[in-house]
C-alpha cells in the first residue's frame, strides 16, 4: 500500500461539479488500495476576491486579520470536499492547517513552514479515513495566530505534509498537464517535460512558472519528495520532479529546460548617486531595513567629471511603497537627486543546467530577442539562468521568440489549457 499526498489547485475545485470531480479522483485512488490525503486551494479565484474585498474596506489592512480573512478560503473548499467524498462512500474528515499540524513562523502573508506534526491526520488514516487539509494555511505556536504561506502556498503544504507522513508521491493537481517549455498560456506551442530537476524547476518557479510556488520546490529538494505534476482535468501522465537520479535514466539531459516570464516586478532608478564607496550600501541598506526583496540591480558608470551615478533595481511591485519611503526617508544620507519608479516591466528568464557546459547560450538568447525587436533594459545570469528585463508589451513576443529560437516549439499540436482564468 502506498501513501500519496494529492493536491488540487483553485480552478481544479473552482465550483460544486468541480469538487465532485476531484472526490471521485480522490475515491478511485483509495480504492486502488492508496492511503490518501488531500490539501486544497480556495476555489477558483476566491483568494484574490477576499484581498480585493479587504482593500474595498480600508486601504491598509491589518496583515493579521488579513490572515484570518485569506484562510477561510481553504476552509470553505476543504469541507466541501470531505462532503463529497463522504457522500460517495469513502470516510474522509476536513483539517484546517493549524489542526493538521502545520506550525509556521510568525511572518503574517508569508509565513515559513517550520514544523508539521502530523498526529491528528495520522489518527484519520489509521482509521481508514481520507484526510483533507486545508492548504496554505498554518499557526503561529507563540502567538497562536493563524498564518497563510503566500501565494501559491498550497503547493508548500503538499510537500510539508508528504515530507511528514514520509508519502511515496505528491501528486500537484492543475490546470495543464505538467510543467511545459513556457507557460502554455502565452506559448501554445510549448512542450510538456516528462522530467524536470528540483534544481531546474526552482528557477523556473523562481523566476515566475507560477505552475509550482518556489518554496515548495525547495522543500521537495531538502526531504527529497519526488513531485508529479499533473492535470486533474485529464488522466494524463505529467511531469515528475525529483534529484534527477533515477535507475534506468541515460538520457542525455537537454540544454535548456524552459523559458519563464514574470510581471509582478517593478523597476526603482535612483539618479545623481555619489560615485564613492559605501553609496550603494547606504541605498540597500535603507531599502533591506524595509524588508524589501531585491532582485536586480544594474549601476551605470559614472559620466566622466560627474562624480555621480544612477542605480536601478528590481522587486515586487507590491513593495514600491516600502521602497520609496524607505530611500526618501535617508535621502540626505544616500544623497541622490531623484528617485523614478516603473512598473511597466517584464522579466523574461532562460533556464537550463546544460548553461554550465555549452557557450554561446547567452549570444543566441540575445540574437532571438534582437530580432523580434524586443529592446534589453537589464540582465542578471546565474549558472543555469540568464534573465533579462524587458518592457511589458515585448514581453510575450519575446518569450515566443526565445522559445523557439531554442528549438522548444511543440510539432505535436497545441498545449492544453483546461480552465482557470490566469489570475
Ligand atoms: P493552481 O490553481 O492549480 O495552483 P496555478 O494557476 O497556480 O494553478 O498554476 C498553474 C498555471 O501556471 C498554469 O495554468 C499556467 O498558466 C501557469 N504556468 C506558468 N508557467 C508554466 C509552465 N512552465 N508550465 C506549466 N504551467 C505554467
Ligand atoms: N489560495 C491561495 C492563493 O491563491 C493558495 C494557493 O492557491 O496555493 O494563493
Ligand atoms: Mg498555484
Amino acid at each position: 500500500m502506498s501513501l500519496v499526498v494529492q493536491k488540487y489547485g483553485g480552478s481544479s475545485v473552482a465550483d460544486a461539479a468541480a469538487i465532485r470531480r476531484v472526490a471521485a479522483r480522490v475515491v478511485d485512488t483509495v480504492r486502488a488500495g492508496n492511503d490518501v490525503v488531500v490539501t486544497v486551494s480556495a476555489m477558483g479565484d476566491t483568494t484574490d476576491e477576499l484581498i480585493d474585498l479587504a482593500n474595498e474596506v480600508t486601504t491598509a489592512p491589518d496583515p493579521r486579520e488579513m490572515d484570518i480573512l485569506l484562510t477561510a478560503g481553504e476552509r470553505i473548499s476543504m469541507a466541501l470536499l470531505a462532503m463529497a467524498i463522504n457522500s460517495a462512500g469513502i470516510p474522509a474528515q476536513a483539517f484546517t492547517g493549524p489542526q493538521a499540524g502545520v506550525i509556521t513562523t510568525e511572518h503574517h502573508g508569508r509565513a515559513r513552514i517550520i514544523d508539521v506534526a502530523p498526529g491528528r491526520l495520522q489518527r484519520a488514516l489509521s482509521q481508514g479515513r481520507v484526510a483533507i487539509v486545508a492548504g496554505f494555511q498554518g499557526l503561529n505556536q507563540e502567538t497562536q495566530d493563524v498564518t497563510t504561506l503566500g501565494r501559491g502556498g498550497s503547493d508548500t503544504t503538499a510537500v510539508a505534509l508528504a515530507a511528514a507522513l514520509g508519502a511515496d508521491v505528491c501528486e500537484i493537481y492543475t490546470d495543464v498537464d505538467g510543467v511545459f517549455t513556457a507557460d502554455p498560456r502565452i506559448v501554445p506551442a510549448a512542450r510538456k517535460l516528462t522530467r524536470i530537476t528540483y534544481e531546474e524547476m526552482l528557477d523556473l518557479a523562481a523566476s515566475g512558472a507560477k505552475v509550482l510556488m518556489p518554496r515548495c520546490v525547495e522543500y521537495a529538494r531538502r526531504f527529497n519528495v519526488p513531485v508529479h505534476v499533473r492535470s486533474s482535468f485529464s488522466g494524463l501522465e505529467g511531469t515528475w520532479v525529483t534529484d534527477g537520479t533515477e535507475e534506468g535514466d541515460d538520457m542525455e539531459d537537454p540544454i535548456i529546460a524552459g523559458v519563464a516570464h514574470d510581471r509582478s516586478e517593478a523597476k526603482i532608478t535612483v539618479t545623481g548617486v555619489p560615485d564613492v564607496p559605501g553609496s550603494a550600501a547606504r541605498l540597500f541598506e535603507a531599502v533591506a531595513r524595509a524588508d524589501v526583496n531585491i532582485d536586480m540591480i544594474v549601476q551605470n558608470v559614472s559620466a566622466t567629471n560627474t562624480g555621480v551615478t544612477d542605480i536601478s533595481f528590481t522587486l515586487p511591485q507590491a513593495s514600491i511603497p516600502a521602497a520609496i519611503a524607505a530611500i526618501e526617508g535617508d535621502h540626505e544620507g544616500i544623497g541622490y537627486a531623484a528617485l523614478a519608479t516603473d512598473d511597466t516591466i517584464g522579466k523574461i528568464s532562460l533556464v537550463g543546467a546544460g548553461m554550465r557546459s555549452n557557450s554561446g547560450v547567452s549570444a543566441k538568447f540575445f540574437a532571438a530577442l534582437r530580432d523580434a525587436g524586443v529592446n534589453i533594459e537589464m540582465i542578471t545570469t546565474s549558472d543555469i539562468r540568464i534573465s533579462v528585463v524587458t518592457r511589458d508589451a515585448d514581453l510575450e513576443k519575446g518569450v515566443k521568440a526565445v522559445h523557439t529560437a531554442f528549438d522548444l516549439d511543440s510539432t505535436e499540436g497545441e498545449a492544453v489549457v483546461y480552465g482557470g482564468t490566469g489570475r
